[in-house]
């Protein structure tokens, strides 16, 4: 699946959607950005994916449609507030750096820096200030 790196993210109603970019959703057909981000972003992406909060359980894995062959499966995403609006990566999205010298647009980095771990009560006041409230609404019991 394709979409353009901070185009909106409709997957999850028109409301959610007012509120959530889309960040890393790479496809072989289309280029995207490459360079060099700081080891300090790569780890804190990976500490944030140890245990992503989601709105939803996610149907389905899928490879990275990147690798030739082999390509590592996922099928989690992370939501990234930043204060105005959440940023959507898929969980390859550490592969796709790491692997394939993808560069995520700087206010991605710059939210993943400022990002509280997923499961503390920061992280869900600032999605709530973020545009999230009919994410974190679906996400009773
Ligand atoms: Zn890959």
């Amino acid at each position: 699946m394709h979409i353009d790196d901070l185009a909106a993210f409709s997957g999850w109603g028109a409301e959610a959607g007012r509120s959530l970019r889309a960040v890393g959703w790479l496809s072989s057909t289309h280029p995207f950005s490459t360079g060099r981000i700081s080891a300090e972003v790569y780890a804190k992406l990976k500490l944030l994916l140890v245990d992503p909060w989601q709105p939803f359980v996610s149907c389905g894995v899928h490879p990275c449609e990147l690798c030739q062959f082999d390509g590592p499966l996922g099928g989690a995403n992370l939501f990234v507030p930043d204060g105005t609006k959440i940023l959507v990566c898929p969980e390859l999205i550490t592969h796709s750096i790491a692997a394939h010298h993808y560069r995520p647009p700087d206010e991605f980095l710059t939210a993943v820096i400022n990002c509280p771990e997923t499961r503390t009560m920061e992280y869900k006041r600032l999605l709530l200030a973020s545009g999230g409230r009919s994410l974190v609404g679906e996400c009773r019991g």
